[in-house]
């Protein structure tokens, strides 16, 4: 619970707690194997695995795989892989496909009880008679098949005798129904494809509105929680639980799904940025998904931060990325290590520097936790400093090096720019400098005041490294208000990444361990890509600092 107070799914199960409703809650998350798992899951499986675990009740990771033609075991590998990484344990790992023979009884008994017929009906019949808002739909003529025929005709389904398309399972509920999900919905349709757990076993596969409930009703579900696109579809679960015995009857609750600013949250566009190369792979770090977001250098701490901050309701409204980034940001500036690195290098010779030594200096690891102690760092009579924090006329209020100017290096000694070589081009190549000897540390022994502080790296100890800065995948905020005529091709946003092949590192970042995490003073927090290697380490930027310092 959080400090606002109980949200309303949480006060419905305190409220059926109290009342004897349910002596202990269950809940499931549900998802079909059909493609990575994604930030709006994310928000789901909090709500889900946290409200079992905050009422000492169990959740059940339950693959919803009733569609043969879209699921993959990868992606059922990957989403047991996500979710354990968000840190949560399921209670059973369910699957669906295992419940079909049940599924297939209950269908039977709902043709004995004459509440399901078989239709011969096309597809497109179907829903052209279907009705609208303000017009009933109207019967299908093989609505009043008897038990018999339609028990007959849904066998011959089942073993095989019927082509794809031939006809469906419907339920017989009323065609004049105001909600059109009552208007004697689909179940079972004929599906000859091979399903990657039950093989050929089955040809007729059930429709998720069939389906779920019975799933839920198998693992004894109490709380069953979906997105509020379902809010309607609850007439149908009950109606489907109420005409059938069940060993129990869960509820359906609805909430409002997590949408983010400047993505894209359906799997099937995800599917598609992914099949046409325009990322790198589901775990591609631009990607709204709990592997990009992680390749990202997110930690499950912050994600579960970010789910619990932004709510439970039942409004739809549009989060800002800027806030997920907010809150990893927080996190990582009381974590993540300290390190030095220049991503766009200019070599800085200090003239007055004993040739060939080297010295090493104390570093602090992080600032915000003195107990994480210190490092050496090598320092040396070349270096390398960021080209931007250098300019030949500068403006008034430019406190980084120019000619004549000094400026501190971090953790090391007060530099005086002295002289700029450049190459024919015109192009500066290096900067002299001096240095104080007396200034170690960064201080001025006499006290005069220095404002600027640049990071740097020492040339013959400076490994290269790779890194990759990232953008928002989209330029629209809200990509659900695309402009008529447009597609989601028409605002992919050209400069979501930018690779820099060519950035020095500090030498202790030559080995990192897997997506390790670094604050790069000045320029952001970064974690090691999975793409390292010692000889060459690649870092992705997780988010940039908000305001630089002394810039
Ligand atoms: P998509 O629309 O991206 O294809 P889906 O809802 O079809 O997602 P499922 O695998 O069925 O994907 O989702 C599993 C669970 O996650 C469902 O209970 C669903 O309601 C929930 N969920 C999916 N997207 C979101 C979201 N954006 N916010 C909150 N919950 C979500
Ligand atoms: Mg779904
Ligand atoms: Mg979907």
């Amino acid at each position: 619970q959080s400090a606002k107070g109980p949200h309303f799914i949480e006060q419905i199960i305190l409220d059926d707690l109290k009342n004897g409703v349910v002596k202990e809650i269950r809940t499931r998350f549900p998802p079909e194997p059909n493609g990575y798992l994604h930030i709006g899951h994310a928000k789901s499986i909090c709500l889900n695995f946290g409200l079992a675990e905050q009422f000492g009740g169990t959740c059940n990771l339950r693959f919803d795989d009733t569609n043969p033609a879209k699921e993959e075991t990868e992606y059922v590998e990957s989403i047991m892989r996500d979710v354990q990484w968000l840190g949560f344990r399921w209670h059973r790992l369910c699957f669906a496909s295992d419940y079909f023979h049940r599924f297939y009884e209950w269908a039977l008994e709902l043709i004995h009880a004459g509440k399901a017929y078989v239709d011969h009906q096309s597809a497109d019949d179907i829903r052209e008679t279907r009705g609208t808002l303000t017009a009933p739909g109207k019967e299908s003529p093989y609505r009043n098949r008897t038990a018999d025929e339609n028990l007959a005709l849904f066998e011959s389904m089942k073993r095989g005798e019927l082509e794809d398309g031939t006809c469906v399972l419907r339920a017989k509920i009323d065609m004049g129904h105001p909600n059109l999900n009552m208007r004697d919905p689909v179940l079972y349709r004929i599906l000859h494809r091979h399903h990657f757990r039950s093989g050929d076993e089955w040809c007729i596969y059930p429709m998720y509105d069939f389906a779920h409930g019975y799933e839920d009703a198998i693992e004894g579900v109490t709380h069953s929680i979906c997105t509020l696109e379902f809010e309607d579809h609850r007439p149908l679960y009950e109606w489907l639980l109420d005409n059938v015995s069940v060993p129990c009857k869960p509820r359906q609750f609805e909430f409002a799904r997590l949408n983010l600013t400047y993505t894209v949250m359906s799997k099937r566009l995800l599917l598609t940025l992914v099949n046409e190369k325009i990322v790198s792979g589901w775990d591609d770090p631009r990607m709204p998904t709990i592997s990009g977001i992680r390749r990202r250098g997110y930690t499950p701490s912050a994600l579960r931060r970010f789910c619990q901050e932004i709510g439970v309701s039942k409004s739809n409204s549009m989060v800002d990325i800027e806030f997920l980034q907010y809150i990893i940001r927080e996190e990582l500036n009381l974590e993540a290590r300290r390190a030095m690195a220049v991503l766009d290098p200019l070599k800085v010779v200090i003239e007055n520097y004993p040739e060939g030594q080297t010295e090493m200096l104390d570093a602090e690891n992080n600032p915000e936790r003195p107990e994480d102690g210190t490092r050496q760092i090598p320092f040396s009579r070349e270096i390398y400093i960021e080209r931007d924090d250098f300019m030949e006329n500068p403006p008034k209020k430019f406190f980084r090096l120019s000619p004549g100017m000094e400026v501190r290096l971090k953790h090391a000694y007060l530099i005086t720019c002295t002289e700029v070589v450049r190459n024919g081009d015109g192009e500066i190549t290096e900067l002299r400098c001096t240095y104080d000897p007396l200034s170690r540390g960064g201080e001025a022994p006499d006290g005069r005041r220095v404002k600027g502080t640049l990071h740097w790296v020492s040339v013959p100890h400076a490994v290269k490294a790779e890194v990759r800065l990232y953008d928002n995948l989209f330029t629209l905020r809200d990509m659900s208000a695309m402009e008529e005529g447009k597609t989601f091709r028409d605002y992919l946003n050209p400069g979501s990444l930018k690779v820099l092949e060519n950035c020095f590192v500090e030498p202790g970042l030559a080995e990192t361990g897997p997506l390790e995490k670094f604050q790069f003073l000045r320029q952001g927090y970064f974690c090691a890509d999975p793409d390292s290697t010692p000889e060459r380490p690649v870092f992705n930027r997780t988010v940039a600092l908000k305001d630089s310092w002394a810039k």
